[in-house]
């Protein structure tokens, strides 16, 4: 695909039980136990109405009576990572859930800096532009981190509101 017709797709957010629903289905079909431990951090993700961090992950499974010590819950974050049922958002160091685990995808994110919601955004053709343009000065690239900052949707039609209100 050309950068011409480079298209971005907002993946639109999804109810949990689904969510959860389908990493079951994943794991399966993987091979791979869901344990009560993973479905707990996976759901405590996918929960979060914005990326939450290891710590506050930490916290909550200590509220429902599932402590586990930190090494643990890294090891379960690894292998959600490793399935691609969650991202990590670099910038925030936290974590949210992928809206289309089903298949495999890049990430990039939009950060809303107002209320911190975190959408993610596919634009494959930009990064394999960009993967281009690094091969090209003979840099090889394995991971490549997209995420960009400013005001959703909800945020700016909320501020524009208020504006109008106090005009
Ligand atoms: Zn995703
Ligand atoms: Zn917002």
């Amino acid at each position: 695909m050309s950068p011409e017709n480079c298209v971005a797709i907002s993946v639109e957010p999804r109810p949990v039980e689904s969510l959860v629903a389908s990493a079951e289905a994943l794991c399966e079909s993987l091979n791979e136990r869901f344990t009560p431990l993973r479905r707990q951090v996976f759901r405590t993700i996918a929960e979060s109405s914005g990326p939450i961090s290891a710590y506050r992950i930490l916290d909550r499974l200590l509220d429902s009576g599932l402590g586990s010590g930190p090494p643990t819950v890294y090891r379960v974050l690894e292998f959600l990572q490793r399935l691609n049922l969650i991202h990590r958002v670099e910038s925030l160091n936290a974590f949210v859930a992928c809206m289309s685990p089903e298949r495999h995808h890049t990430c990039q994110f939009l950060i809303c800096t107002s209320c911190g919601t975190t959408a993610e955004m596919e634009a494959e053709s930009l990064l394999a532009s960009m993967s281009g343009i690094a091969s090209g000065i003979g840099f090889s690239v394995n991971t490549a981190v997209l995420e960009l900052k400013g005001v959703c949707r909800g945020c700016r039609d909320v501020s524009g509101a208020l504006s109008l209100a106090s005009a």
